[in-house]
């Protein structure tokens, strides 16, 4: 699909150079367009950032029709459309706000009555909705005015996906009531799994997959420890902002607006040029805070994930998360921010157990949300395996033994390890779990330490088990690596004030419980376990 010998392929090389000003084609972009235009139905794989709305952007210019744009955001659409906008090429997008005369304009092109529309963007909801538009569209495609359907965020077509959305759905009608038009779905999430759930979904089956690759050899990953002490841990992130990225750019996530503005005063009282951004500020605000950053004024912009889309900072030195994400899809878009320019920059993740247990109430709602959330979870708490590769693994990427080139914590400074049979450990904490039970008191990871340490009012503790002699910190780690491999599990209470979650027995129990049974926990020797 590389080949430039396409009837059309004059037009794309001038379109790249003279509207959107670009020099040459990434990886899989000329292939995705040379396979739309064909009129295959193509998936292109590509990492955020890696310029997949040019691979329906300039097709689009160049046709005659119209392309219709399937996205789950306005906000996202937004961002496309001003783009579109500054290089002068007209688009639209539909949802019920949108005004009568550009809505008109759209119909009209959709009934070949103006040419000058070239893309509509659209939600899968309104889509659904919107019979009038479902109506024009067939009208388009009687006149053979439809050049292609991009779907974008293709994997909310699927089950397994991160972010499943039952609107999608919707989609599935596409190509039979639309035989012969092209549909280029677009994601980031790459499992082969998802990709083929989502073929089938669209009835594309063994269509085109185009993949590009994941690694980001310039970034350089680390998890730390998240300090319990709050002071302890603004100081941390102060001394990173002072020495190590001094004179950097960044952005540090947080996962709630409340937090987000509390870690902007905390770090400014340290007298850091930081600013503050979350999705409930005036979008003059918003935009304000991003033109700082964007000029230097802030070092750091302190954010929620509503921080993001969009973002184009070629020089952003460093991302620290301030609490894990969801999900290792999330963290890879959200590291990946950084380092645009292919020059080094830093990830770090300031992982602490209690931070999982904040997370998985407002993820539980997904099907695989908890897996998900899990999977980050495994991905801090592995002592020793090269980062990159974990990454490149969920993402069903080949890798190399030496192919990090000590581009992480663990390949760079490799730490001692120990296994150690933690199986006694196990049922201690289970003797702690029947014993709330028994009182009917749910154990928040809080009230399992304490009871296992004997701490705080400790009224949970079992006078049999002995307090351990290792740190809290290591019975955390303990508490995790049981949690993910399903030695403990997670229990929800949801009520009108909180949602909450307590720790109980997971469905390995039963074999934990007999004495014989070995539980092998590596880990780092330094833990003291
Ligand atoms: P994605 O949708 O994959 O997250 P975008 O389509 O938003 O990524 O593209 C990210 C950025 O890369 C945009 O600023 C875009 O203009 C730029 N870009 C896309 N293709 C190229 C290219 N071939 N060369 C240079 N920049 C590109
Ligand atoms: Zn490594």
């Amino acid at each position: 699909w590389e080949k430039s010998t396409f009837s059309w392929s004059k037009k794309l090389e001038n379109g790249l150079a003279d509207i959107f000003k670009i020099k040459k084609f990434r990886e899989h972009q000329l292939s995705a367009m040379n396979a739309v235009l064909s009129g295959e139905d193509t998936i292109l794989v590509m990492p955020t950032g890696g310029g997949k709305s040019l691979c329906y952007q300039l097709p689009a210019v160049i046709s005659k029709g119209v392309t219709v744009v399937i996205s789950p955001l306005i906000a996202l659409m937004e961002d496309q459309l001003y783009g579109l906008k500054k290089i002068g090429v007209k688009s639209g997008m539909m949802n019920a706000k949108t005004d009568k005369d550009i809505t008109k304009s759209m119909m009209d092109a959709l009934e070949g009555k103006n040419h000058d529309i070239k893309l509509i963007y659209i939600t899968p909801e309104y889509m659904k909705k919107s019979k009038r538009f479902m109506a024009k569209v067939q009208k388009a495609f009687n006149l053979k005015l439809l050049t292609m359907f991009a779907i974008d965020e293709v994997h909310c077509c699927s089950q397994w996906g991160h972010d499943f959305r039952p609107d999608y759905q919707f989609l599935s009608c596409l190509k039979s009531m639309f035989p012969g038009v092209p549909i280029l779905g677009l994601t980031a999430t790459a499992p082969a799994k998802i990709i083929s759930d989502v073929q089938k979904m669209l009835d594309i089956q063994g269509c085109l997959v185009l993949r590009a690759p994941f690694n980001r050899p310039n970034l350089f990953y680390e998890v730390r420890r998240k300090p319990a002490d709050k002071d302890v841990c603004l100081s941390m992130i102060q001394n990173l902002l002072k020495s190590r990225f001094a004179d950097k750019s960044g952005i540090i996530y947080t996962t709630t607006i409340k937090e987000a503005e509390q870690l902007t005063s905390d770090l400014r009282d340290k007298g850091l040029k930081v600013g503050c951004y979350h999705a409930i500020l005036e979008p003059e605000v918003r935009s304000k805070i991003y033109s700082r950053w964007i000029t230097g004024e802030y070092q750091a912009v302190v954010a929620t994930i509503a921080f993001g889309l969009g973002i184009d900072k070629s020089d952003c030195r460093f991302i620290i998360h301030h609490c894990i994400s969801k999900s290792m899809e999330n963290f890879y878009q959200e590291s990946g921010r950084s380092g645009r320019d292919g020059k080094k920059a830093v990830c770090i993740v300031l992982y602490r157990l209690a931070d999982v247990f904040r997370l998985s109430p407002m993820v539980i709602g997904d099907k695989v949300g908890l897996q998900n959330l899990y999977k980050t979870l495994e991905y801090c708490l592995d002592p020793q395996t090269c980062r990159r590769s974990l990454i490149a693994n969920h993402f069903e990427e080949k890798w190399n033994k030496n192919d990090c080139a000590e581009m992480c914590d663990h390949c760079r400074c490799p730490k001692k390890i120990k296994e150690t049979d933690i199986g006694n450990y196990c049922r201690q904490i289970y003797q702690i779990i029947d014993k709330a039970l028994k009182t009917d008191t749910n154990l928040t990871l809080i009230k399992l330490i304490d009871a296992w340490f004997s701490k705080g009012t400790a009224s949970h503790r079992v006078a049999a088990v002995p307090v351990p002699k290792f740190s809290r910190e290591a019975g955390e780690n303990i508490v995790g690596f049981l949690l993910i491999n399903g030695y403990l599990k997670e229990d929800f209470v949801f009520n009108a004030y909180s949602n909450l979650t307590y720790l109980i027995k997971g469905p390995k129990a039963g074999r934990a419980m007999d004495k014989s049974h070995k539980i092998m926990f590596v880990h780092d020797e330094g833990l003291g376990i």
